[in-house]
């Protein structure tokens, strides 16, 4: 509209002066001046469309690069948000962590009564059949097909998922006996796997997350316990590897 707007205004100014140049005189001048504002419309025209053409082409090249960028942004963004949809909004499990729940359906049972938590188990695993070894999707679907899961799973960047509810039975643990001699780790204990390959360390983010996760555990239940899955399945468990329990609290 504003360009409109001056297109009126140069053609007054155009009808204006031509009235002015002419002095007003009787015969000549409208016809003059008519011919003059045609001259000034069609010109003015011209322009306009020259100028709507250019308009429309830049605005075909901003459509044509958003439409791009959306592209190149899909896949990763993609990933990314389908990776947290299934996880239901973060849940305040205090004021100092957060979890997310990535709630298995198997690899679990669900007691008849409440049971009682006194230990916690620590373990590592990573995704052996996927490309990347830390995929949370890709570690789950392992837990599936070998029927087994733990209440956490820490990735390495210390975000926490919830895979199984505390007050389940998590299979986590399997042939196992305390330092004190019960067996069946599982019916009284939380298990949280923390992403690592078998050479690989833990990250200071996963050191964090375990901490706050054992001190939010400790407030929940009376917890005497934290051991790694090596001290209760001796032989033939390995894991967590090359943990530092200096850092645990
Ligand atoms: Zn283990």
């Amino acid at each position: 509209m504003g360009l409109i707007g001056s297109l009126i205004t140069v053609l007054l100014a155009v009808l204006g002066a031509g009235y002015f140049f002419f002095g007003g005189s009787s015969s000549a001048p409208l016809t003059v001046t008519n011919d003059m504002s045609l001259l000034a419309t069609y010109e003015g025209l011209h322009r306009y469309e020259e100028v709507r053409d250019q308009a429309l082409d830049v605005k075909d090249l901003v459509q044509e690069n958003v439409k791009e960028t959306m592209d190149s942004a899909d896949a990763p963004v993609l990933s990314e948000v389908s990776e947290t949809e299934k996880a239901t909004a973060p849940e305040k499990e205090n004021s100092a962590i957060q979890i997310m729940n990535r709630l298995m359906n198997s690899g679990f049972s669900v007691p008849g009564k409440p049971r009682t938590i006194d230990t916690v188990v620590l373990h590592s695993s990573y995704d052996l059949n996927g490309t990347d070894p830390y995929s949370v999707s890709g570690i789950i679907k392992e837990y599936e097909d070998y029927g087994v899961s733990a209440h956490y799973l820490i990735d390495r960047k210390g975000s926490i998922y919830r895979l199984v509810e505390n007050k389940n039975v998590a299979y986590h643990a399997g042939v196992s006996k305390m330092p004190d001699g019960r067996q069946n780790v599982n019916d009284f204990s939380i298990g949280i796997e923390l992403m690592n390959t078998q050479t690989g360390k833990f990250t200071g983010a996963q050191y964090d997350a375990v901490n706050n996760l054992i001190a939010s555990l400790k407030k929940q239940y009376p917890i005497k316990f934290v051991v790694g899955h090596s001290d209760i399945a001796p032989g033939r468990k390995t894991d967590p590897w090359n943990f530092d329990w200096k850092k645990v609290k």
